[in-house]
């Protein structure tokens, strides 16, 4: 028998493949020279320094639209993408935020349901991180229910004007691009909305205590003027969004895994140092449950986004199976961080340590691509077949 790994307890490895191997350890090995040594800081501050730099470094290593092919898309398999989302959210899930805003949200939108122009145009620069995105759904009357949107894309002449607030818009500020979400009168549609068109702004949400190394954004239009094929031509209605949420929500069932796990690695070390009562905290049997759970969770968490991947792979991923791991991985997630937190003591609360930071970040993470009741509500209906959502 191989001996027991307590950094795989389960042998979760042995259904990787070489490639998957070299992607985790490709986006690990960036995660932990460009981003560990310094995300203490800028969430102290607030604040993501650099974060251009930092895009562009992602597109290096074929992080940014990652699962999607062509236009300088590295082609990887949905399996790679999850370890790329677990790697980069073990150092901060506003790193993983970037990456699936990018990817998941702005890119994928236009690779699915924009034209060939739309995608010669923006996608290979997006990938290279020379361009970042954002995409706007959210509005601050409405978040949970998108379906009853404001914003509104009305024509003149073949041009659109597009009129109204996005709210919660990760990347905001700093995009070049934003893909956003208006009512027409033929339906909900997409633009691609290039954020130095008049009318354009994007003010930073500040006072965040969640996600703070990561930009989020108010987005304002005011009348911004934009040509007939602005408009993304191959979807109309919610569906459109709706898929892209999807496809971003897989990425955080395997990133939220990554925070859990630096906190878990984080309690175990701290519990083997930490001595009360004349004997490290980690041979108390209290302590011992704690870890054994939280191991527990992790591991059935990481197997439950291989086998979403797998799933995905195979073109047979169902969005109530994407709810099913978001709703788990995440609630779980934050749970292995609140009880890291208490092995800690009050050493736990400081930036001095990942926990604290991990488990605020998680957070944000339950709430946006659905919120816990959301995900119950998607599964609530599959299982009884009975719509609770209104
Ligand atoms: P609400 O919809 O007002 O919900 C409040 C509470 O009521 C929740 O607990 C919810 O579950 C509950 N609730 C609502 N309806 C029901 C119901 N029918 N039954 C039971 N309970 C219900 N959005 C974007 O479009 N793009 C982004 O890039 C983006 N980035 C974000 C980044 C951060 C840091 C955060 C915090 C949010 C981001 N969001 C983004 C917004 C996010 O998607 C929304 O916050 C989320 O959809 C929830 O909407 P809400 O905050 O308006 O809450």
């Amino acid at each position: 028998l191989p001996p027991f790994d307590p950094s795989d307890p389960l042998g979760i490895d042995d259904l990787l493949t070489d490639e998957d191997l070299a992607v985790r350890d490709t986006v690990r090995g960036w995660a932990g020279d460009r981003v560990l040594p310094y995300v203490a800081e800028w969430y102290e501050k607030g604040e993501l320094p650099g974060i251009r730099e930092l895009a562009r470094e992602l597109g290096g290593i074929g992080a940014l639209g990652m699962s999607l092919t062509g236009y300088g898309c590295a082609g990887a398999s949905a399996v790679q993408y999850g370890l790329a989302c677990l790697e980069l959210e073990a150092a901060d899930s506003g790193i993983r935020s970037l990456v699936s805003v990018q990817g998941s949200l702005a890119m994928y939108a236009i690779h699915r349901f924009g034209s060939e122009e739309q995608k010669q145009t923006w996608l290979p620069r997006m990938a290279a991180g020379e361009v970042i995105g954002c995409f706007g759904l959210t509005e601050p009357d409405h978040g949970s229910d998108p379906a009853g949107m404001r914003t509104r894309a009305k024509k003149d002449g073949s041009d659109w004007v597009l009129d109204g607030r996005k709210m919660w818009i990760t990347n905001g500020s700093v995009a070049g691009v934003a893909v956003v979400w208006a009512r027409t009168e033929d339906g909900i549609r997409g633009f691609v909305v290039p954020t130095d068109a008049p009318g354009f702004s994007a003010p930073e949400i500040k006072h965040k205590w969640s996600l703070r190394a990561s930009v989020t954004s108010e987005l304002v239009l005011d009348g911004v003027r934009l040509p007939a094929d602005a408009v993304l031509p191959e979807v109309v209605g919610l569906k459109g969004p709706l898929s892209c949420l999807s496809h971003a929500r897989y990425g955080i069932v395997w990133g939220a895994m990554g925070a859990a796990r630096a906190c878990f690695e984080t309690a175990v070390d701290y519990a083997k140092s930490r001595e009360q009562f004349g004997r490290p905290i980690g041979g108390f049997q209290l302590t011992q449950a704690k870890l054994a759970d939280m191991a527990v969770e992790l591991h059935k968490g990481i197997l439950l986004a291989h086998h979403l991947g797998r799933r995905m792979d195979a073109g047979r991923l169902r969005p109530e199976q994407v709810s099913f791991g978001k709703l788990n991985n995440v609630r779980e997630a934050i749970e292995i961080c609140r009880t890291a937190r208490t092995i800690l003591g009050a050493n736990g609360i400081s930036l001095e340590y990942p926990v604290m930071r991990h488990a605020t970040n998680l957070e944000s993470v339950l709430t946006y691509e659905g919120t816990v009741e959301m995900h119950q509500l998607v599964l609530g209906k599959a299982l009884t077949g009975l719509d609770a959502f209104r």
